[in-house]
């Protein structure tokens, strides 16, 4: 029901690679690496198409779910709030955000207006910002500006599955200060699973159900799925699943839209997109991690029949050794 490539929103100033070695967070210079990883794969050539060309929000798209004075301070560098988000303030990654931002949006609207085709955002960093400040390693609530546009331009609502190691803040934190988020993102709909292994995946099965409730009833028309890396047991920040666990997180997602799309008689947008995942001590293990997802996604939905073993190191810190 799909088309075979993943299409991709990605351009190379959405990566901010001064400063890094400072920051805890690899995530700002995520997508480069993944999108090499794939590419040493071999995989890009034939499984992503890579759309470079969309534009960077400005500052005017960031007032949708930010506050002038927050802004301000992110767009000069004034502390302590240019800081709130933990990551060292440089010109360089302000044009990043501006491009991850917009390739978060411009992924969630080509799906909606282009259901068989399946988007990405190779991107992270916007679940814990507020309206006044960031949090976490997230600048901009880029998931509420999100949905707030396709809303607004579309009418269109979104229900974002965040598989992110820690609870999504920004858009429970954002419904005050955005009125028609609660129709953007209605409420119940920014799913984040709750529990640890089994109960984990039992808790993503019970919200998929309602999640296809509510689909049927025409409440949801496109779905964003964020399996981010550090919900994973090794991860430096995180830690309720087993990496068959997490893939079995994947499996049941991609496998539900499949079924979904059967009933409905027609394919369900779906965006994907990246957020948490560290290791201070392997990197490729998050890597490895979102890869086994997008082949996932892949094989599922698009008709392949890829074979990738994950290799995820076990994390000294976070396994009793
Ligand atoms: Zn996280």
């Amino acid at each position: 029901m799909y088309k075979p490539t993943i299409k991709t929103f990605y351009n190379h100033r959405q990566v901010m690679e001064n400063n890094i070695e400072k920051s805890f967070s690899m995530s700002p210079l995520k997508p480069k690496l993944l999108l090499r990883y794939l590419k040493r794969l071999g995989l890009t050539e034939h499984f992503f198409e890579i759309h470079h060309t969309f534009r960077p929000f400005v500052k005017e798209d960031f007032l949708i779910a930010h506050t002038e004075k927050y802004l301000d301070a992110v767009f000069t560098g004034t502390k302590p709030l240019c800081n709130s988000n933990n990551l060292p303030w440089s010109r360089e990654l302000v044009k990043s955000l501006c491009y991850t931002n917009a390739s978060l949006y411009k992924a969630l609207e080509f799906a909606s207006q282009n259901p068989d085709q399946i988007t990405f955002s190779p991107s992270a960093g916007f679940h814990h910002a507020r309206p006044e400040s960031g949090g976490g390693f997230c600048t901009f609530s880029g998931q509420v500006i999100a949905s707030i546009k396709l809303y607004r331009k579309y009418g269109l609502k979104t229900a974002w599955l965040d598989l992110d190691g820690h609870f999504g803040n920004s858009i429970e934190d954002s419904r005050e200060f955005v009125p028609d988020l609660n129709n953007a993102v209605p409420k119940g709909f920014n799913i984040n699973p709750s529990g640890k292994h089994l109960d984990y995946k039992l808790s993503l099965a019970h919200h998929l159900n309602l999640l296809e409730v509510a689909i049927l009833r025409n409440e949801i028309n496109c779905v964003v799925w964020a399996h981010g890396a550090d919900s994973h047991e090794d991860d430096d920040m995180g830690g309720v699943c087993s990496t068959k666990e997490w893939i079995d997180c994947s499996r049941m997602f991609y496998t539900w839209v499949n079924e979904i799309n059967a009933k409905r008689k027609k394919p369900l947008p779906v965006m994907l997109t990246l957020f948490g995942g560290y290791r201070m001590d392997d990197y490729h293990s998050v890597l490895s991690l979102h890869t086994a997802d997008l082949i996932c996604c892949l094989n599922t939905l698009c008709g392949h029949k890829l074979e990738y073993k994950p290799t995820i190191r076990l994390n000294p810190t976070r396994s009793g050794f």
